[in-house]
Parts: structure tokens; C-alpha cells; sequence
């Protein structure tokens, strides 16, 4: 016997038949003989839905009533398959995040998950009964409902395993597993049986949507067994006999791969926004005057360029925030600049980061290089670039991105039939 928590995104509880034929993926494992928490996200669409409405009525809004507002998508779906379990003979009872409680920090709209008893889930699990949990929310230091950002639910699942001691967390969705890039926009994306922690963290922070950030962060910390399967995939499907048994992606330590490829994975994410300044002082002290006000005003500043000068008075400079920032970027680097000296601000948001993934690169060289040679023999005109240990990121003119994500998929041998 073990114990489970099975997650289920929003295309996968997208309407009642597919609540339905979730219900049959959690009765397999409860006939099984495991103890089963569910966690679910909100119907698909819903939550873009509640977002526009929140915002159609104010764009700047009460960051506390934006989470009573959203995080109301997964209230209806936990009712309707505990109902649906109930139905079918599985005894099962919905909870909502203040309801356990799932306490967070108050970072309205992107808060963090601080602790989660799971006493009570346990208790009944001695009792038989299936716990079909909330994802996506919890409960704030003021008694508030907090949400934990988009894709939350991926964090609600870890954590929650985590706090029960799962032996395994299985994200389902809509596809069945973690490919070497999306395989929405790659045709010849391979599914990975298996991906380390470091990778999957930089593949998900870098734009790749099939996990949230903050699940595989945790996931690495608490060490859970995080798999990434389909729901589409038949609920009486043969599912191995096992422990080790893989049905779609494990995500693991990187001691658990055998064959590791210099480059695993590549994520793109169209999330990103471009602010020139033409014209800044070329003198010590004036990144600082950039820098300084967007660090003070917690806006994430990615890549950053300075251009050489011509005449060793001014220069260009050129860096990269998320879009949904660019508007108070914007407003910062403007009251600043007199004292900066830019004679411009120029922004784009017509770009897109480009990056290629892998622990390989810790070890060989070269690797940036056939990444920059691949961008030019399509024409691409690389903006930006950044590095770390196991990353290259370019940004680009976003008409190119899956020209460009293509072609790196095939110069790095990731290409599948
Ligand atoms: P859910 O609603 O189940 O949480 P998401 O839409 O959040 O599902 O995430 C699944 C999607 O992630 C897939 O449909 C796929 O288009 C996208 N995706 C992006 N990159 C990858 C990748 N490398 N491997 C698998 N899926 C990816
Ligand atoms: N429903 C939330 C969202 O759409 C959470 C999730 O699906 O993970 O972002
Ligand atoms: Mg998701």
C-alpha cells in the first residue's frame, strides 16, 4: 500500500466527463489499496475568466479580493468529483485550502506555501476516505484566501505531498509526460522518461508551462517523487507492477539518469519585455542609477546589455523585465531619467527568450557556440544573450520563435521520429 496525490489540471477536469473519467484514474488507485488526496485545478478557461473579470472591473485592484475572486474555479471542480467519486462508491470529501489549512504568506496573487497540516487528511485516510483538495489557493497570516500564481495547483500537489509523506505525487495533464520541448510547437519533441530536479527547475522558470516553478523547487527540497503523466491516457490501462515503474516522466535526482545529454531540453517563453536606453552616460555609477530604483521597486530585471561607445560618452543599454512589469518599469526608469542621462527609453515586447537546458553543459564546451551558429544560419539576430551552469538564453524577435526552437531542437540531436 502507498500513499498518492494525484493531481489534475484544468484541461483534464475541463467539463463532467472528464471529471468523470478522473474519478476512474482514482478509483484505480484506491482498488489498489492506496490512500488517495486529490488535488484539482479549476475547469479549463475558468480562470483566465475570472482574471478578465476582475480586471474588466478595475485594472488596479485590491490584490485580496483578486484571490477571493479566483480562486473560486476550483471550489466547483473538488465538489464535483467528490460528488462523482461518491457516486461511483468511493467515500470522499472536498476541501478548500483555509479548510485544512494550507497556510501561505500574504503575497496576494503569488503566494508562497509556509505550512499545511495534514493531521486531519491523514486521519481519514485511515477511515477510507479520498481527500479532493483545492489546488491553486490557501489561507493567509489575516484569515485572507491567498493564491499561489498561475499554474499554482502544480504547487499545491508537492506540497501537500510533502506534508502527508506521499511515496509519490503524479501531475496529470495534457500531455503524457515532459518533452524535450513543447510539443505544441515541436512536432518532433521526445517525451523524457526522465528529468533531474536542476533541469526541470530551469525548463519551468524558463517558460516550459507543464510544471510551475515553485512545485519543482519544493518537489527537489522535500525530495518527492514527482511524475508527469497524461489523463487521457485509459484509467484501466496496464499500469506496471513496481515501484520503479515509469508511465510518463519521473523528475529526479540527476544519479537516477543513465545516458545524460549535453543538452536536455528547450524552453522558450514569450513572457518577456525589452527597455532601451539610448544614449545613457558611459561613466562609473550609472548602471547603479538604473539598477538601483527597478531593484527597490522589486521589478526582476533578466538580461541586460551595454552597447561599447562610439565616442566614450554615451552608450545604449538594454535589458529585459517580465511584461507584466513593463508598465511600472517603465514609470521608474522614467522618473529616473534626468539622473541617468538617456537621451530615449525605448520598449518591445515583441520578443521572445529562447533557452536551451542541460547538466551536460557543466562539462562541455562549445556548447553556446552551436546555439549562436544555428541562430545564423536562419537569419536570427540575436538581442540578448544570458548564461548560467546549465543554461543558454537568447532573446529574439518573437515571428521567430518556433523557427528558432525548431532548428536548436535539431542541431542538439533532440529531434524524435
Ligand atoms: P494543466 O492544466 O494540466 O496544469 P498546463 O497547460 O499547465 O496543464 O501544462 C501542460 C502544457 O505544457 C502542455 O499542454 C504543453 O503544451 C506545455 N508544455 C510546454 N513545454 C512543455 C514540455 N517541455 N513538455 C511537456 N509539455 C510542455
Ligand atoms: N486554475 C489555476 C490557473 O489556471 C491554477 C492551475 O491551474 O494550476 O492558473
Ligand atoms: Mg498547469
Amino acid at each position: 500500500m502507498a500513499r498518492l496525490v494525484m493531481k489534475f489540471g484544468g484541461t483534464s477536469v475541463a467539463d463532467i466527463a472528464r471529471i468523470r473519467n478522473v474519478a476512474q484514474h482514482v478509483k484505480r488507485e484506491v482498488d489498489a489499496g492506496h490512500e488517495v488526496a486529490v488535488v484539482v485545478s479549476a475547469m479549463s478557461g475558468t480562470t483566465n475568466q475570472l482574471v478578465a473579470w476582475a480586471r474588466e472591473t478595475a485594472p488596479l485592484h485590491d490584490a485580496r479580493e483578486y484571490d477571493a475572486i479566483v480562486a473560486t474555479g476550483e471550489q466547483v471542480t473538488v465538489g464535483l468529483l467528490a460528488i462523482e467519486l461518491q457516486r461511483i462508491g468511493i467515500p470522499a470529501r472536498s476541501w478548500l485550502g483555509w479548510q485544512i489549512p494550507i497556510r501561505t504568506d500574504n503575497a496576494h496573487g503569488a503566494a508562497r506555501i509556509q505550512d499545511i497540516n495534514g493531521d486531519e487528511l491523514i486521519r481519514r485516510f485511515g477511515e477510507g476516505q479520498v481527500a479532493v483538495i483545492a489546488g491553486f489557493q490557501g489561507l493567509g497570516p489575516d484569515n485572507r484566501i491567498t493564491t499561489l500564481g498561475r499554474g499554482g495547483s502544480d504547487t499545491s500537489a508537492v506540497a501537500i505531498a510533502a506534508a502527508i509523506k506521499a511515496d509519490r505525487c503524479d501531475i496529470y495533464t495534457d500531455v503524457d509526460g515532459v518533452y524535450t520541448t513543447d510539443p505544441r510547437i515541436v512536432a518532433k519533441a521526445r517525451k523524457l522518461d526522465k528529468i533531474s530536479y536542476e533541469e526541470m527547475l530551469e525548463m519551468a522558470s524558463l517558460g516550459a508551462k507543464v510544471l510551475q516553478t515553485r512545485s519543482v523547487e519544493l518537489a527537489m527540497v522535500y525530495r518527492v517523487r514527482l511524475q508527469v503523466r497524461s489523463s487521457f491516457d485509459a484509467p484501466d490501462a496496464p499500469q506496471g507492477t513496481g515501484a520503479g515503474d515509469i508511465v510518463g516522466t519521473l523528475v529526479c535526482d540527476e544519479e537516477e539518469i543513465v545516458e545524460q545529454q549535453v543538452v536536455s531540453g528547450i524552453a522558450y517563453s514569450k513572457d518577456e519585455a525589452k527597455i532601451t536606453l539610448v544614449k545613457v552616460e558611459d561613466r562609473p555609477g550609472v548602471a547603479a542609477k538604473v539598477f538601483g530604483p527597478l531593484a527597490d521597486n522589486s521589478i526582476n530585471v533578466d538580461m541586460i546589455i551595454q552597447n561599447v561607445s562610439d565616442d566614450g560618452k554615451s552608450t545604449d543599454m538594454t535589458f529585459t523585465v517580465p511584461q507584466a512589469e513593463l508598465a511600472r518599469a517603465e514609470d521608474v526608469i522614467r522618473k529616473a531619467q534626468a539622473e541617468i542621462g538617456a537621451k530615449e527609453i525605448k520598449t518591445d515586447t515583441n520578443v521572445v527568450k529562447v533557452s536551451i537546458i542541460g547538466i551536460g553543459m557543466r562539462s562541455h564546451a562549445g556548447v553556446a557556440k552551436t546555439m549562436f551558429q544555428t541562430l545564423a544560419a536562419k537569419g536570427i539576430n540575436i538581442l540578448a544573450i544570458t548564461t548560467s551552469e546549465i543554461k543558454v538564453s537568447v532573446l529574439i524577435e518573437a515571428e521567430y520563435t518556433e523557427l528558432a526552437v525548431r532548428a536548436l531542437h535539431t542541431a542538439y540531436g533532440l529531434d524524435g521520429e
